[in-house]
């Protein structure tokens, strides 16, 4: 098996990059689906996708022969509200639209085997990268060891950890040196009963999720030459779409999309 990776750049027009088209009834434009279909025919992917509409949780979706007759092609409605999907079918896309959250690709070449995780701030408390490979070990009845040994992981791109800037993150107790060099600049704990409150001393701490992700996986027993994450930051290129920036600054949006497959 192979690893494709399609990313587009929000002026390729996945989405209608004009202001007045922001929100989802975008994708019924015309132009919209024409760009999509322009981008994706020469691969065989027009209609054989699954997009996920992401909750910043842990959900993991599996893409068999029976719920890739449910979810296939959706654009809007009828798609699984999950922020991973795991499947062992070759020549089918597994999309999503990030925007500053990382977008992985989980591939084992060998046992062909192909995920995609969302994960974001919250994605990443809930470690939802780690949960989507032991499903896929699980899935393909491989010792986690084992499996990790085999795996490629690859990231688009992601905002970076000096530009997104919040007054604090919230994480599980257990988790707090596992963080602590993640989260970016003077900083307090306040014990939150269940939580630790990463508190920004000053104005704001940097949220450097993809360092931990990244951490994550290593931990777990990748080594380096498995990772192939992307350094472009969503901030800073106005290539891709920030939510954040575009959020405090008044810039034309528009997403980009993000769609891996694994073929013969
Ligand atoms: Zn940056």
């Amino acid at each position: 098996m192979q690893l494709v990776t399609i990313v587009t750049k929000k002026q390729d027009g996945p989405i209608d990059p004009r202001p007045e088209f922001q929100g989802g009834l975008n994708w019924f434009e015309e132009r919209v689906i024409r760009n999509r279909e322009r981008i994706l025919a020469p691969y065989g992917l027009t209609d054989n996708f699954v997009r996920m509409s992401p909750n910043h949780e842990d959900e993991i979706a599996v893409v068999d022969e029976e719920s890739l007759e449910r979810w296939r092609g959706k654009l809007l409605a009828g798609r699984p509200e999950v922020d991973a999907l795991v499947t062992n079918l070759p020549n089918i896309g597994l999309e999503c639209l990030p925007a500053d959250c990382g977008v992985y690709a989980i591939f084992h070449e060998e046992l062909g085997w192909l995920g995609m995780a969302h994960a974001g701030r919250e994605g990443s408390i809930v470690k939802v990268l780690e949960k989507t490979i032991r499903r896929m070990a699980e899935l393909s009845g491989t010792k986690m060891e084992i499996f990790i040994k085999g795996l490629k992981i690859w990231m688009a791109p992601a905002i970076c950890g000096k530009h997104y800037l919040k007054e604090y993150i919230e994480i599980p107790k257990k988790d707090l040196e596992e963080w602590k060099p993640f989260i970016l600049g003077e900083k307090e704990i306040v014990d939150a009963g269940e939580n630790y409150k990463i508190k920004a001393k000053d104005k704001s701490i940097g949220i450097d999720f993809v360092g931990f992700n990244c951490q994550q996986l290593l931990n777990c027993g990748l080594k380096s030459e498995q990772l192939d994450l992307s350094e472009v930051c969503t901030f800073e290129s106005e290539d891709y779409f920030s939510s954040y920036r575009d959020k405090i600054a008044e810039v034309v949006q528009g997403r980009f999309m993000v769609m891996v497959m694994m073929k013969p």
